[in-house]
């Protein structure tokens, strides 16, 4: 029994179960308002779904092919056309996943050697991590702390990024729009790192899932559209976010021939290949006009508002985000010790909302004990609700 006992890998050691689904049944079994994991509570757009059903019933239920299926592959390469001025060969620059999550894994576990340093900032998505762990290297973080960029958003010291890279770094990990802060980086942050980048010849690795929400007023630039950062970039995203469709995981890579192989090399002895009537759905959604995709970015917009706004009547300090479903904001005013761990654990029962704590997304947890997410990505009579159980709180004090 010692062996079955014992049987984690060690390199998952402490990963436990990931915050999403502890706090997704928190919710469930509490009836709480889940504003924990983000997934939206409406559906997407009409054309994306009657495309999935038909594709079903037209019998594209077998495995698609390994790099995904060729119209969704050429509806990638259009889309980082259309909105980028990307040109991207969809036959060896374009490979379909299982989500961002998979093409994150295939990216690092296909690109990394035991031994290797990855730059990244903190706080980061759970899985990069565990991904990290998984292919046996080290995250060297750089913090993102709020008041560093303009008007006290999110930011980072440069000298801090230039300090983290050493002569084992091999890769990037970048996010933006970037959860759980929902800061977008600037054009002259992008620079920045893209320099740093360039100097140390390092592979760059980007998750843009939330590429389609960034509210009025901030603009998305994807890294691999600044000088020679094409040639060393893979861009991940996937439809989830921009379709409503967190269940289906129908994700994307793409990027030079190389670094899209080796991703590939690992993907196939992941999943293989999945999600065959939804590649043809997703590949429809991409094509949609562009004022869908305004449209999205406005509705979140007035979302993130309208919830930022009750999390500071509640008494929050909330911190200023520019896109994502999310919203950080520092308990201390409501729950004077900062542990936001106990906080989230014991939030559904006080006033029946769940949030997510941000600790889970530091290397250092302590940099984000006093830190909590929520998620906007509701209807606004939902987001009302919960507000107003929220600023409960207060007066509970
Ligand atoms: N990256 C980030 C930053 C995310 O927030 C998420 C979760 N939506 C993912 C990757 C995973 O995306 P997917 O559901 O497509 O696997
Ligand atoms: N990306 C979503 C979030 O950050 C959840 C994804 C998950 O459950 N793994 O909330």
């Amino acid at each position: 029994m010692d062996a079955v006992e014992a049987c984690l890998n060690t390199s998952l050691a402490g990963f436990g179960t990931t915050i999403f689904a502890e706090m997704s049944a928190l919710a469930d079994r509490t009836g709480a308002i889940n504003l924990g994991q983000g997934f939206p509570d409406t559906d997407g757009p009409s054309e994306v779904l009657d495309a999935a059903v038909e594709a079903i019933r037209s019998g594209e239920n077998q495995y698609p092919p390994g790099l995904g299926i060729p119209a969704l592959r050429q509806a990638v390469a259009a889309h980082q056309q259309r909105f980028y001025g990307l040109n991207l060969d969809p036959e060896t620059e374009v490979l379909i996943t299982a989500g961002a999550t998979e093409a994150l894994a295939g990216a690092l576990l296909g690109m990394l050697e035991s031994g290797d340093e990855v730059v990244v900032f903190e706080p980061m998505y759970d899985s990069y991590q565990a991904v990290i762990a998984l292919a046996g290297a080290r995250p060297v973080p750089v913090l993102l702390r709020p008041g560093l960029a303009t008007d006290g958003r999110y930011g980072f010291d440069p000298d801090e990024l230039r300090a983290a890279v050493g002569p084992r770094t091999k890769m990037l990990l970048l996010n933006t729009p970037h959860n759980p802060t929902g800061k977008v980086f600037s054009h002259d942050e992008l620079t920045l790192i893209a320099e740093v980048a360039i100097d140390a010849d390092l592979l760059v690795v980007t998750d843009e899932v939330y590429e389609h929400l960034v509210f009025p007023g901030s603009r998305h630039h994807p890294i691999s559209t600044l000088d020679s950062m094409a040639e060393r970039t893979l861009t991940i995203s996937s439809g989830g976010k921009t379709f409503n469709t967190t269940g289906w995981k129908i994700g994307w890579a793409t990027g030079p021939a190389p670094m899209v192989a080796a991703t590939r090399t690992a993907k196939q002895f992941l999943t293989y290949v999945n999600g065959s009537p939804f590649q043809p759905a997703i590949a429809v959604g991409l094509g949609l006009c562009d004022a869908f995709f305004s449209a999205l970015a406005a509705e979140m917009a007035e979302k993130h508002h309208r919830l930022a706004e009750g999390l500071t009547a509640a008494g929050f300090e909330v911190y200023p985000a520019d896109g994502t479903y999310f919203s950080t904001v520092d308990i201390r005013p409501i729950a004077p010790d900062g542990d936001g761990m106990a906080f989230c654990r014991a939030l559904p029962e006080r006033c029946g909302v769940v949030a997510v704590p941000n600790d889970v997304f530091y290397v250092n947890r302590a940099h984000g004990s006093h830190l909590v997410r929520f998620a906007c990505c509701k209807r606004p009579e939902v987001i009302d609700e919960a507000v107003e159980r929220l600023a409960a709180l207060a007066v509970m004090r």
